[in-house]
């Protein structure tokens, strides 16, 4: 089987980091997918999908201070340039960190460790509401 669902994640912007594990599990459960894999896939070029442990150490500090070394916001971005926008650092934070994430599912579950969440990363310079896809792909209950 396949299911497609839509998730709605507001976030605050700024590198702003959205524990979705349990948005996404709600999604698994009903589609009643038993054994696949589910992807998750942020719409949108200024936000990312990953794991970490969520803790606040982590998603209110560590994340964030790596981002900023890796793209700074004050740095000069071309597309601002292009645009006359101030979210050139966005877009490449969330070029590396990706869209999408992969997790299988066995016996209807998420098999993620017990200190890894999935992460929803929002780069952009403002308050956003993020359009979510949770896809599920392989059998479910009978
Ligand atoms: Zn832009």
């Amino acid at each position: 089987m396949v299911n497609t669902q839509e998730i709605r994640i507001r976030t605050k912007g700024n590198c702003d980091v959205v524990d979705i594990t349990g948005r996404v599990s709600e999604a698994v459960d009903q589609a009643g997918l038993v054994e696949g894999t589910v992807t998750v896939f942020s719409v949108g070029s200024t936000a990312g999908i990953t794991t970490t442990e969520f803790e606040p150490g982590l998603v209110n500090h560590d994340l964030k201070a790596a981002f900023e070394k890796i793209a700074p916001q004050e740095g000069r971005y071309e597309h601002e340039e292009t645009w006359h926008d101030d979210n050139g650092h966005s877009h490449v934070r969330a070029s590396l960190l990706g869209p999408s994430l992969s997790v299988p599912v066995v016996d209807g579950r998420l098999t993620l460790g017990t200190w890894q969440q999935i992460i929803l990363v929002d780069f952009d310079t403002r308050a956003r509401t993020r359009t979510v896809i949770c896809q599920m792909i392989g059998s479910e209950c009978a």
